[in-house]
């Protein structure tokens, strides 16, 4: 009996340990696979956070280009909370582009985005130029704060005619369009006389469906439009809007016309201009008398004549131009060129 028992103890001690050590191995061999996707969970989650922001960057989220991964930005509010409505302006009369760039510490290389949203449009500001520094130093002194008031994204671009030939403002406007796009998917062109200064930041310098003219009045005139079909000074068109009329003729040497050439461009295309309300679109001119080589067109009106036939081989695909320069200075973006012929 007492052998019995001490087998019979021993029989179920053994069973027992056999059970154990069957468990301990059962549960050694599966906890590789229990356990593992648990543990890898943290670096599956990296691999997956890292594929999202490469696919969304279009790079991949090493150290080194950590710093450049961007937060999303929300759209900014389709009315900017910064607008302050008709201004004084004042034009101190020893202002430098200095004090310019001091006041705008934010531009950089005559660009800028809002840093706490997305702005609706990125928009290019062309200004045809030539020996008017002062009449600029004024104008980025207002536009600058003015465009960032209304959350743009947005680059200013100067076009400068070397030399002495007639000056050309539409074939200038042209060259800026097609230097500009080498930079950046403007969405918006804002074709900007330099003495004009917009008074009113509700006039916003945003593309629409249709061109715009943004000029309706200005205190030269008593603030009113000069004629029904007024399309000078300054106006907005969408980059495809204005590739669509081939842009501005290149044969407009000298003041006056060109401005209308574009209006009859934009009505063949059975486009509709639009402006804003006459108590926003203000401007103040900047007082000078007639520059030496702007002269008056004699031609313009026979040139008037001729758009309906002329504009699909005269405008952007016929700008021929040499390129002197293209200087990405603090406030703006400086292209010089020079024309070849002029009449
Ligand atoms: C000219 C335009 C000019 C307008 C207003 C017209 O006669 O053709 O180029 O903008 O006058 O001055």
């Amino acid at each position: 009996m007492g052998f019995h028992t001490t087998f019979y103890l021993s029989y179920k001690l053994r069973l027992l340990l056999l059970f154990t050590l069957c468990l301990t191995v059962v549960g050694w061999a599966t906890s590789s696979y229990f356990m593992g996707p648990i543990q890898e969970t943290p670096k599956a989650k990296d691999f997956i956070t890292n594929f999202k922001e490469a696919m969304f960057w279009g790079k991949k989220n090493t150290p080194s280009n950590k710093a450049s991964v961007k937060t999303v930005l929300e759209s900014c509010p389709p009315v900017s909370p910064h607008l302050r409505g008709q201004d004084k302006l004042i034009f101190k009369p020893d202002l430098t582009l200095e004090d310019v760039q001091a006041e705008n510490p934010k531009v950089h290389r005559g660009r800028y985005r809002p840093e706490e949203c997305k702005a609706s449009q990125r928009v290019a500001i062309l200004i045809p130029h030539r020996n008017r520094e002062r009449h600029l130093t004024y104008l980025l002194e207002h536009l600058h704060p003015f465009l960032q008031r209304q959350q743009l994204e947005y680059g200013i671009y100067v076009i400068h005619q070397a030399g002495s030939k007639k000056f050309n403002r539409a074939k200038l406007l042209n060259v800026g369009y097609l230097e500009a796009i080498k930079d950046e998917i403007w969405d918006c062109f804002i074709f900007h006389d330099v003495d004009l200064v917009p008074e009113n930041d509700w006039n916003l310098y945003k593309c629409e469906a249709q061109p715009k003219h943004l000029v309706v009045g200005r205190n030269s005139t008593g603030y009113r439009l000069r004629y029904s079909g007024y399309f000078g000074g300054v106006t907005a068109l969408r980059r495809e809007q204005f590739f669509k009329v081939n842009g501005f003729s290149n044969n407009y040497w000298g003041w006056g016309g060109e401005d209308d050439d574009l209006r009859l461009r934009v009505e063949l295309h059975r486009m509709k201009i639009i402006r804003p309300m006459p108590n926003v679109g203000k401007y103040t001119m900047i007082f000078h008398t007639r520059d030496q080589g702007n002269e008056v067109n004699a031609k313009r009106m026979t040139l008037l004549h001729q758009v309906a036939r002329v504009w699909r081989t005269d405008g952007l695909n016929s700008c021929v131009y040499k390129l002197l320069s293209v200087d990405y200075n603090p406030l703006y973006i400086n292209i010089t060129v020079d024309f070849w012929s002029s009449p």
